[in-house]
């Protein structure tokens, strides 16, 4: 089958490979100019790393494991550590693969069979039923046009394609109350040594070091959902605005390091929640369909399980979407439910919204034994 690929992120790339080593004839659209490399670690997890192993990637993925979470202690405001996050929070278990998202990306990229052609700097515009016998007409924002046997879009949090089959992001996103953001600090020691986290009242402030570079790590407390995800300066100011008059630890500083960084992160913790993930010929895989939000620390081995379920189905089915996209969905929703679900814990724990939440968390973890901060 001719099937049509929007983004390359770890969802696109994953489906385009598993695919293609199943004969299919795939092209991927991706919006940006080159491979997205930019991020910090994510977590291979669960059956997403039987994902992995099927497609022969397992131990290039184990070698480019690093060990960010567990190094991870909450300070205070002189910096000693005074607790941290128990192991079975980081990892479900010792199997779990904490990795680069660049470097997962560029090894998804690096196994796609030859012939598999990405079109950088290109989007689909519009997607055409051409008749559910004929295929799906899709027109891309350089112009070109193609009938599709399927489409597929892998295009993340902000899908177009989810847009094109479902309507605005508005209806299916639920905002979950905070906002992450990451600065470099392209002057930080690589001197090793814990990953902090510091806490004011609905606010944490850290330093996460990795691959040999170091992020000033924000997340705040806020219902807002207005922020325009193309002003920079605004993305700047709201955080700013957010830490306005706590200088405890090493705010200041790190606020400095947002203000000065040109490639300055911003975004809401927000989760898609969509009744199906199919229409016709065109299906959602990753974020596009059922984004977790960060805090889920689940996006990227759930973006690895669909793209093989859909792979397997598809197989199994014959071709026949019609009997593969519900199945598909089928084996997903759970994995995808458990996810989503797992959020509101993990954002009281890291942003605590009162010094006494702050206190109480603290003293939860020594008392669990988490092990000596
Ligand atoms: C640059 C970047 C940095 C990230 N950093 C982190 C992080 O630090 N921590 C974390 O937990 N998660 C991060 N994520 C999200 C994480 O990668 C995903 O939650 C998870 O891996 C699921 O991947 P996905 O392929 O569904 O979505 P994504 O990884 O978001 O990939 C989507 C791809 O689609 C492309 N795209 C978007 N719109 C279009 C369009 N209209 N047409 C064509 N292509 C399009 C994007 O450029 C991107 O390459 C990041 C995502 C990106 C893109």
């Amino acid at each position: 089958m001719k099937i049509l690929v929007s983004g390359a992120g770890v969802a696109g790339l994953a489906c385009a490979r598993e695919l293609a080593v199943r004969g299919h004839d795939i092209t991927v659209v991706e919006r940006a100019p080159r491979l997205r490399v930019t991020g910090t670690p994510i977590d291979i997890r669960g059956d997403a790393i039987e994902a992995v192993e099927r497609m022969g990637l397992l131990a290039e993925a184990r070698r480019h494991r690093v060990r960010m979470s567990e190094a991870v202690r909450f300070v205070d405001a002189e910096g000693t550590p005074v607790a941290r996050i128990p192991m079975s929070e980081v990892s479900d278990s010792d199997d779990d693969i904490e990795l680069l998202r660049g470097d997962l990306v560029r090894l998804l990229a690096g196994a796609l069979p030859a012939g598999v052609a990405i079109r950088f700097g290109d989007a689909i515009e519009s997607l055409g039923n051409a008749g559910d016998d004929e295929g799906v007409d899709a027109r891309l924002a350089s112009g070109d046009t193609g009938r599709y046997d399927l489409v597929i879009g892998a295009d993340g949090q902000h899908s177009a394609v989810r847009g094109l089959l479902f309507g605005p992001e508005e209806k299916h996103a639920r905002h979950l109350g905070v906002y992450l953001a990451l600065a470099a600090l392209p002057d930080e020691p690589d001197a090793g040594g814990p990953n902090a986290i510091h806490n004011v009242p609905g606010r944490m402030a850290g330093v996460f070091r990795y691959g040999g570079g170091a992020v000033a790590v924000f997340q705040f407390r806020s219902e807002s959902t207005d922020l325009d995800r193309r002003d920079l300066d605004g993305q700047k100011r709201a955080l700013l605005d957010a830490f306005d008059g706590h200088r405890s630890w090493r705010i200041p500083e790190l606020l400095e390091a947002a203000r000065a960084d040109p490639e300055f992160f911003l975004t809401p913790a927000a989760q898609i929640h969509l009744p199906a993930w199919h229409r016709g010929r065109a299906v959602l895989v990753g974020d596009a369909g059922h984004c977790a939000a960060y805090l889920s620390g689940r996006g990227t081995s759930l973006a690895l399980t669909g793209a093989r379920f859909l792979a397997e189905e598809l197989e199994r089915a014959g071709g026949d979407h019609t009997h593969a996209f519900p199945r598909y969905e089928r084996r997903q929703r759970p994995y995808v439910d458990f996810a989503q679900d797992s959020v509101h814990g993990g954002r009281d724990r890291i942003v605590p919204a009162t010094w006494a939440d702050i206190a109480a968390r603290d003293e939860a973890l020594r008392a669990a034994g988490a092990g000596a901060p």
